[in-house]
């Protein structure tokens, strides 16, 4: 007798979301967000559109006491630098200036933004591998930290020196070792081939700067605390090494950014929030080795922390809307938003927390989210698992706030306002959405291109 031959049916991988389990498995999103900072996200779509950025003040507040703490609890001297690239929306900004933070700027345009919010050129630190002269020229004339990239840049200070009569403040950024690759070498001058110890030496001799620090930023999105001993151990080695042959004390010693976020990078096994480090596992490893270093204990440098990323995430959320649900080819539910690539820059890197914005049933799915660009790319997640949502429903991304507000584009769509909710619980608009207007300002067409009417 002939057996019936079973059918094939292909295996299923299903990948594991690490998160809380309830009766219905374990899920990453089980709570729907219909509030941010007790504003109904619905009232803020009415009141301001979708997608809408909304920052919340309370949490920036929050975020940077903790880090302050950590830090000022094991070390005497400690200043934070706010890392305007990471997101220099002025209100932004204002609120890490009243906390005590300087500013950290990275081009002319950010160092304008910085004088312009009214940061005292003495409390900005201008970093970045191209400055034009007039650009130093300005920094120097305002007493800012001027931080060296390559020897090209020492030339043209000691030039600018001599030509203007003034003693530019200067540190030196390295770059080195510290167990995290590929080497971030394109910046600063290397430790250890020597390169670092060569420019500290060639600024001492010419006696026409002033060299009050030396400064690194290892990477960013860094998840091990041990790379940053390794780096303040590496500085704090170059300071002694200036103590000894030129008895010079540095004021300050920068260990930069990169501190991670609870963000979950794209192919992580676990959630952000459970391998990020705290502030206090990166205050530890930085202080301590400063403070073990042979550094005498009367003359330790001021610790300058520029970090950026850690400390506004959190603070960052991206309301959208469903625009429509469709099936693909292959049978996959598809959702779109109304969020680009565009706007959410990040979802390259981060599987970025999605949570609907009103009550859903306990059923989930797998769906393909896609932005509203007639553009390939324009995916924000691949495969999410996500109750089902329909057309008009909200859906809020969390831990947004760095670095997509800078490096959003203008790109088929315009850019939508930012709101920002105050500590008091008031909503305000600190960028507005853009206009066509706006964009068509800044254009002209030659005389002979006007279409006839
Ligand atoms: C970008 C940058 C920072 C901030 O880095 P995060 O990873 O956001 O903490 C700090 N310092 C320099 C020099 C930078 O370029």
């Amino acid at each position: 007798m002939k057996t019936k031959k079973l059918t094939f049916e292909r295996p299923i991988i299903r990948k594991i979301s690490i998160g809380i389990s309830s009766k219905f498995g374990t899920k990453t999103e089980f709570e729907p967000i219909t509030h941010i900072d007790n504003i109904p996200v619905k009232e803020l779509v009415r009141e301001y559109g979708s997608p809408l950025f909304v920052i919340s003040e309370k949490t920036i507040r929050e975020t940077f006491a903790e880090a302050k703490r950590a830090f000022e609890t094991r070390y005497p001297k400690v200043q934070f630098a706010w890392s305007y690239k990471t997101n220099y929306l002025n209100a932004v900004c204002n609120i890490f200036h009243q906390e005590g933070s300087w500013a950290e700027v990275v081009s002319g345009f950010e160092y304008e933004k910085a004088i312009l919010n009214g940061v005292p050129g003495n409390k900005i630190i201008f970093n970045g591998p191209y400055k034009s002269e007039s650009d130093l020229i300005t920094a120097i004339d305002n007493g800012s930290y001027i931080h060296i990239d390559h020897f090209d840049e020492l030339f043209t200070l000691l030039e600018i020196a001599d030509k203007h009569k003034k003693k530019p403040k200067v540190a030196i950024r390295v770059n080195m070792d510290t167990g995290i690759y590929p080497i971030w070498d394109r910046f600063g001058f290397n430790y250890e081939n020597g390169e670092a110890w060569e420019a500290l030496n060639r600024i001492m001799l010419s006696k026409k700067l002033s060299l009050v620090g030396i400064h690194t930023h290892i990477g960013t999105f860094i998840l091990s605390p041990s790379a940053y001993a390794i780096a303040a151990s590496k500085l704090a080695d170059l300071a002694v090494s200036l103590k000894r042959k030129f008895n010079h004390s540095i004021g300050y010693i920068d260990i930069g950014g990169g501190f991670s976020s609870k963000n979950t990078l794209k192919g992580s096994y676990l959630t952000g929030t459970d391998v990020s480090p705290s502030f206090d596992d990166f205050a530890e490893a930085i202080t301590s080795a400063l403070i073990n270093s042979q550094i005498e204990p009367s003359n330790l440098p001021v610790l300058i922390l520029e970090t950026g990323r850690a400390l506004i995430d959190d603070a960052g959320s991206l309301i959208g809307t469903v625009v429509a649900n469709k099936k693909l080819s292959d049978g996959r539910n598809a959702t779109i938003l109304d969020i680009g690539v565009n706007i959410l820059f990040t979802s390259f890197w981060y599987e970025h927390k999605i949570t609907p914005a009103q009550d859903f049933s306990h059923h989930y799915e797998n769906t393909v989210l896609y932005g509203p660009l007639c553009m390939n790319i324009d995916q924000l997640r691949e495969s999410v698992s996500l109750p089902p949502l329909k057309k008009g429903d909200n859906v809020v991304i969390s831990r947004i706030g760095a670095y997509n507000m800078t490096q959003w584009m203008q790109f088929i769509t315009l850019r939508p306002r930012v709101v920002l909710i105050s500590t008091k619980g008031d909503v305000y608009v600190i960028r507005q959405s853009e206009t066509t207007k706006m964009i068509n300002s800044i254009e002209s067409v030659p005389e002979h291109l006007k279409l006839k009417k």
